[in-house]
Parts: C-alpha cells; structure tokens; sequence
C-alpha cells in the first residue's frame, strides 16, 4: 500500500481562504480535498479542486535570470542578489530613493508582505509601495475605513447562515466567490430573501427574490433611492442612529431628491421594484450586504461603498451575526497585503505612516521616509519622469492594469525592473531581472482571508529548481542593503509582525496550528473577532456621509470588463490547467441578441472592440443576460486583454482607477 500525505493549506485563488489538503507522492501534489473547516466546509469550486494543475508545471521558473542584450541569461541567487541590491543602490544614490517603488502580491503571505513592505521603507528608502488592492478594494479601505473605523469584512462568512435578507450588489458570486455563494444558498434554504443588483443577469440573480437590472455606473442612484424609501416608511432603526451614528440629519434631507421615479429614470429600474428591495432588505431582523469589484473598480468606489454603508447604519445591520458588510475581496491574500502595510500611507495593522514612523524606526533601527508615497497607478504613471527603478513581485500589471499600452511604455523606460514569480508573464518578459518563487504549496507562512481570518499555508513539496519563498529572497535583499535580519523561518517574521502590530499581537504559527483567527487579536490568550461593532465602533459614532449618484454618460456601449470562473486574474495559473483552459480557452464578449442582430453579429463571429484607449478582438457570444447597450467580458486573456480599454482616471478619495466599465464601439470583424 502506498502512503500518501495529506498537507492541510489555504487556498491560493480567491479570498474566501478555503482550507484544503495537499495530498502528495513522490515530491508532486496529485490531488486536493477540501477540510470540513469553515467556510470550505467539504465544498471547494473548479479551480480550488483543480489546483494543483499549475504546481508541477513545466513551466516554471527554476533559476535567477538576468537580461543580456535581447536575452536572458541564467544566474546564481548570490549574482542576482547583489545585481539588484548594487543597481537599486546606485539609482536610489544617484536620483534619491522616492525614484524607486515596489508593487506586492496579493499572491504572496503575510511574511512576504511585510518584508517586502520593510525592504521599501527600511532600504530603499521611500514609501512608494503598493499592492493589487489598488485595483479592487482601495474604496472599501477608504470608505469602511473613515466611516466605522475598519476598511474591512464586518462578520465572518459563516455569520450570512443567520441573516434574513442578503442584498448582493455588484457580485457574481458563484462564479468569483464560490464559499461565499454556498453560505447565501444555505442561507436561501434556511428562509432568507435574496436581492441581486447587478447589471448582468446571473447564476446567483436567477436564484434570488428580486434581481434589480440597473445600468452600469448607477449604483448610488438606486441605493440612495431605497434608503429614500426606508426613511419614508419608517423602516430605519432610529435608537441605533441616535446612539451610534452622527451625520443622519444632513443625509437624510439630501436623500430625499432621490425617489423611486428619479432613481429608475438614471437606472432603468422600475420605481415599484426600487420599493419592493427597500421591503425586502428594511423588514429584516439581520440584513447583510454583499458585495465586490462590481462597486469598488468605479472612478465613484468610493462613493459606491459609502452609499452600502448609509443603509446598513440607517437600519442598524452592523454588530451582529447575520447582520453586516461583506466586501468580497478577489486575491487569497489581498486583505494581509494591505494589513502588512503594503501600501503609501500606512504601516501594518493600519498605522498612519504619518503618526507611528518613530515606532517603526525604534524597531528596525533605522531612518525611515517622511516623504507621501505613490500608489500603484500614480507610480506607473511617473515611470519616466519620477520612478526609475521597480520591485515588482508576483503581478502582472501589463493586463492587469488600466491601459497595458501605456504600461508597456512605462515599463520599457525604467532603469531597472525586477520581477518575481513562478511562472513567465508579459511582465517578467520586459524585466532585467527575474526571480523564481515558490508557489504556496512549497512553503510556510500566513495569509488572510476576505473574513479577516488569519490561517496557515503549509509547505507540502520543494520548490522546482533553486526558487525560494520570497520572504528568504527580501530577507537576503535586507542584508544586502545592510540591515541585519536574522529571520530562519517564516514564523520568526511573524512574531516580528505581532510585536508591530496591535490587531495581529497574539498571532503565532503555532496558535494557527489549531486553526484560523480573525484579527483584531491583540494578545496571546484572546479569541480573535469574527463579528466587528458588537461593542461599539472605534471611533465613537459611526458616520453617514451623502454621496450623489455621478453623471452617468449615456455611451452606445458600456463594456463590463469582469471575470470566468475558471481562470483567475491574469490567467498565469489557471490557463496552465488543461481542464480550466479547454472550459474557456479564448476571450468572449457577451452581446445582447438585439444588438448582435443590428450589427450583423452572430454567435461566435470575431468582434473588434474599440475605446480611446486601444483596440482588442475577441468572438462575440449572444447572451440576453446583458441589456442592450451593454457588453461583458473577462480580462484574463493576453490575447484579448480588455484591461487595455480602460483609462487611467481615478477615484479622487481611494486612487482606484475605473477599471469596471469603458465606452467603447464594436463592430464586426472585418465590417
Ligand atoms: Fe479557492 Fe475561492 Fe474556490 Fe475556495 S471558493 S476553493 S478559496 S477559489
């Protein structure tokens, strides 16, 4: 009889963090089963049983490469180290260290992050860092934030088994959020009511009580709208506004311009089914929100979050199970990415840069900037003028980026890049250095989840070739540049992360041993938090703030540009599995049947889609799950990559470009 182990993990794709087992022979995983701990709970989608597909890919990058001329030539770790820390140096000397940048992976753990974060800071020099959450939860950060106290996940996943309504806006979640969605059909069994709005007609619409169709970009006109209704039926909890918010009476005067009849004049949705949401949601012991990129990836996110949180606070859905606010966030780790301070203005456990530089410098002996940092997009837009010099680690900004064209340029015109991953990419294609990582079944660490959750990644196999955990790779870097480390495993970082960072101090690897905690967990011997606001909120009161819907352009065609749920994000890993490739192997663009028939279209035909932007193909798919006016397509393809439609404005609060929608033109190949 063979002997098989089974190493117990986290998921690497979305950020639900579902537990699974690594089963491996013969130094290869070859299969994946899914732990009965929430919120896998015995259940995993496609891709979370598929895996292991990429794991032992050829593909993988096995050595250190260094660019010669056109080609890249392999190297040792110690060469390519001291090339990068010698060239960083020399630019950072030369220029100052705000010409240098480093963008994180949302792929990466939490130890990752944080030395990363500390590499930036501490050697470099400058607080120009940023991770993917740029591009999908900045405004859940910003307004959550500012407005209860935490820009995140109120209640744990589980917590939607007690709610009695569950509005889901801006989510496609069977598709993206799978253990999210298993939870809400649990929930539709136990009696909840489901709302669904969203431009799309989808898998979890066609389940749910109400499906509100409105038009892209027209969230707050529809949300303000059902508040309006909640205010004027009196279904609004006035003892939890007295006591808990401040800002109601401003809000509640402005909310009052949008009724029904206005709202469905902006979002086409009819003005008795805006009432009957307002019922539905308003009437409900425990009413939760769900929502994703749907609302954040807007030029307005942020605004979009704000209006959710109006609701919730008009009628005290905060602070208890079943109730609350359920941002869904896209990467396994993009909540730990920005917890470790991955980002311009904070530091773990989101102290202000502004406020704690003292702590951090007492801690790591060392000057740290003072200097604002960019964010993400705001530093590949100042490659050539400002940024000379990028750590890029894991990402793919070439598609997954506003307008690839002009990263392309940015990238091509920087000094030095480097760039880690496990497999090439467009991005390691135009990098002087590239570095090979192990995958998260090669190594140890932490990662946390949408739900605040904090749980293990477990090394099952060794990494192909001489990759390394990229958290040896920036502890090496440290060294380099002179700043002792010390770090032999990935848990000697996390008990530096814990000392730092009050929401993460009574973290271990060894209390994860018995499973994940949701932070804040300020000391060894307390629970952890699954539901937030149960005591109060941080600061005090909550706060109302009134937002307008924003002008909404009336385009000939809106692009929705979202996800498949068999690839994900860039398509590195998933476009690596054969099973997940032959489901959806090529770009698609979703086209009302009324439309396609104006336009000559038919299912299948090649369609060229155009915006100020640049020009992409892909084949047209006839579908009456959009509106008319309305396209939809996923961004995971290079072949295709609709990314590349989008532009560079940004939300002026959270810096997250509009990454959502485009205007764009379509026509028939060749037409
Ligand atoms: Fe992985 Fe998300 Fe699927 Fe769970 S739902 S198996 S975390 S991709």
């Amino acid at each position: 009889m063979i002997a098989l182990d089974a190493i117990e993990t986290t998921c690497v794709y979305c950020g639900c963090g579902c537990s699974l087992y690594l089963h491996v022979e013969n130094s290869k995983v070859f299969a994946i089963t899914p732990s009965l701990k929430p919120p896998a709970r015995g259940r995993l989608c496609a891709k979370g049983w598929l895996l292991h597909g990429f794991v032992n890919h050829p593909d993988r990058l096995r050595e250190p490469l260094i660019r010669r001329g056109d080609r890249y030539v392999q190297t040792s770790w110690s060469e390519a180290l001291s090339y990068i820390a010698e060239s960083f140096s020399e630019i950072k000397r030369d220029f100052g260290p705000d010409t240098l940048a480093v963008l994180t992976s949302a792929k990466a753990t939490n130890e990752e992050n944080y030395l990363l974060m500390k590499l930036c800071r501490a050697a470099f020099g400058t607080n120009n860092i940023d991770n993917v959450a740029r591009l999908c939860h900045a405004p859940t950060l910003f307004a959550l934030g500012s407005s209860l106290g935490s820009g995140s996940m109120t209640n744990p996943i589980e917590s939607l088994l007690h709610s009695d309504a569950i509005m889901i806006i801006g989510s496609n979640t069977t598709e993206q959020h799978p253990a999210v969605a298993f939870h809400i059909m649990e929930a539709r069994r136990n009696g909840a009511r489901i709302m669904v709005i969203d431009p799309r007609r989808t898998q979890i619409s066609e389940i749910a009580d109400l499906h509100l169709q409105l038009r892209p970009g027209t969230d707050i006109a529809l949300l303000n709208a059902i508040l309006n209704v909640l205010v004027q039926e009196g279904m609004i909890d006035e003892e939890f506004i007295r006591s808990r918010t401040e800002g109601f009476d401003a809000a509640r005067d402005r909310i009052a311009e949008y009724t029904p009849e206005v709202a469905e004049g902006i979002c086409g949705v009819p003005a008795d089914l805006i009432r009957d949401a307002a019922v539905l949601y308003g009437r409900a012991d425990n009413a939760a929100t769900v929502y994703a990129m749907g609302i954040t990836q807007h030029t307005h996110g942020t605004d979009n979050v704000q209006a959710i949180v109006n609701l919730a606070l008009a009628t005290g859905n905060l602070g208890r199970d079943g109730s609350g606010i359920y941002p869904l966030r896209g990467h396994q780790n993009v909540q730990g990415a920005c917890d470790m301070g991955a980002l311009p203005d904070y530091y773990t456990g989101y102290q202000r840069v502004s406020e704690f530089r003292g702590k951090f410098e007492d801690a790591w002996n060392v000057r740290l900037p003072t200097s604002q940092g960019k964010t993400a997009v705001e530093i590949m837009g100042s490659v050539g003028s400002d940024i000379r010099g990028m750590y890029i680690s894991g990402e793919n900004p070439l598609l997954s980026y506003p307008d690839g064209t002009r990263i392309r340029r940015a990238l091509e015109s920087l000094d030095l890049l480097v760039v880690s991953d496990i497999f090439p990419t467009e991005t390691t294609r135009m990098a002087d250095v590239v570095l090979p990582i192990a995958s998260f079944a090669e190594k140890d660490g932490t990662v946390t989840s949408t739900e605040r959750k904090i749980q293990l990644i477990r090394k099952a196999i060794d990494p192909p070739g001489s990759a390394l955990p990229e958290w040896v790779v920036a502890a090496k870097l440290l060294e380099a540049f002179g700043i002792s480390s010390g770090y032999s495993s990935s848990a000697d970082v996390m008990r530096e992360i814990a000392a730092l960072t009050p929401s993460y101090g009574g973290i271990t690897h060894e209390r994860l041993e018995r499973g994940g905690i949701h932070w804040p967990c300020p000391t060894p011997d307390h629970p952890g938090t699954p539901v937030l606001y149960r005591d109060g909120f941080p600061r005090g009161r909550a706060v109302f703030r009134h937002v307008d819907q924003f002008k909404h352009d009336n385009h000939k065609f809106t692009l929705i540009i979202g996800r498949s749920q068999y690839h994900f994000h860039t398509g590195s890993m998933t476009r690596r599995v054969c099973i997940l490739e032959r489901e959806v192997p090529e770009a698609f663009v979703d086209i009302n049947p009324e439309d396609a028939a104006a336009l000559g279209i038919r299912n299948g035909t090649g369609v060229i889609l155009e915006s100020e932007r640049g020009t992409i193909r892909a084949r047209a798919r006839l579908s009456d799950g959009v509106r008319n006016g309305t396209l939809f397509m996923p961004f995971h393809f290079r072949e295709s990559p609709a990314n590349m439609l989008t532009g560079w404005q940004l939300d002026p609060h959270s810096r997250i470009p509009g990454l959502k929608i485009a205007s764009v033109s379509i026509r028939r190949e060749g037409a």
